[in-house]
């Protein structure tokens, strides 16, 4: 006698390929987030070394500005120098000048350090570029492979739904509404494989009579642990 065991089996084949596919679909959409977040992670390092060189030109105009100052100053005691009666009042304004002098040395040094480090930081932000460059370009491909992955796992999910509504077609009614009580209840998997006197789908042992009842296949039996379908495969 024909239970069906072997079209329900069928059908539990192309319900669990769905729900792996289903599983897959839903991980995509968060694989493809986390790219884009890489991509943009990658533009704030530019970014930054952007913002650090901006800074460094700031500092450098500050440095500028207070040399112009202290030159002015200098044209000032070089003024006065000219006035001046007392060779006391003399001397103090020509050592007032060499201090301002050193002062702006001073200053001129940091302006090299800050050039240096301008220099320095601009060979780095043309690495970055280029690594920018190259890695979002790897980024985008990925971002599209993986899009284009998701229509053809879409795609596959709907002939596989065709093939299980022609499937459907071979089982009565009955058997097909227990099939989908049990598939709701049990993770999404109603026909089990009895397979060395357990039961695949929750790893039981099934009671030695029963299994050689399932390997006979004269009637549908069903799991005592878990109720799923068992279903021998004859090789
Ligand atoms: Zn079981």
């Amino acid at each position: 006698m024909e239970t069906g065991i072997e079209t329900l089996y069928q059908l539990s084949q192309i319900d669990s390929q769905i729900i792996k596919l289903e599983n897959l679909l839903k991980k995509l959409p968060q694989e493809i987030q986390q790219l884009k977040e890489e991509s943009e992670a990658l533009i704030s390092k530019l970014e930054h070394v952007n913002n650090e060189l901006k800074k460094l030109e700031k500092l450098k105009k500050e440095k500028e500005l207070e040399i112009q100052e202290q030159e002015d100053r200098i044209v000032k005691i070089q003024q006065n120098l000219d006035r001046v009666k007392t060779n006391e009042e003399y001397k103090a304004l020509l050592r007032e000048k060499a201090h301002i002098e050193e002062l702006i040395m001073d200053i001129e040094d940091e302006i090299l350090q800050i050039m240096e480090q301008q220099e320095h930081l601009e060979k780095e932000r043309e690495e970055i570029k280029k690594q920018v460059e190259i890695e979002r370009k790897k980024i985008e491909e990925k971002i599209k492979q993986k899009q284009k992955e998701l229509e053809t796992i879409k795609n596959k999910i709907q002939q596989l739904k065709e093939e299980r509504e022609k499937i459907k077609q071979n089982i009565s009614k009955p058997l097909l509404s227990k099939y989908e009580t049990i598939r709701q209840a049990r993770d999404g998997l109603a026909v089990a494989l009895a397979q060395d006197g357990t039961c695949a789908g929750c790893y039981m042992i099934i009671p030695p009579k029963l299994y050689s009842e399932v390997i006979k296949a004269e009637e549908l039996f069903t799991c005592p642990h878990c109720g799923r379908f068992l279903y021998y495969e004859s090789k």
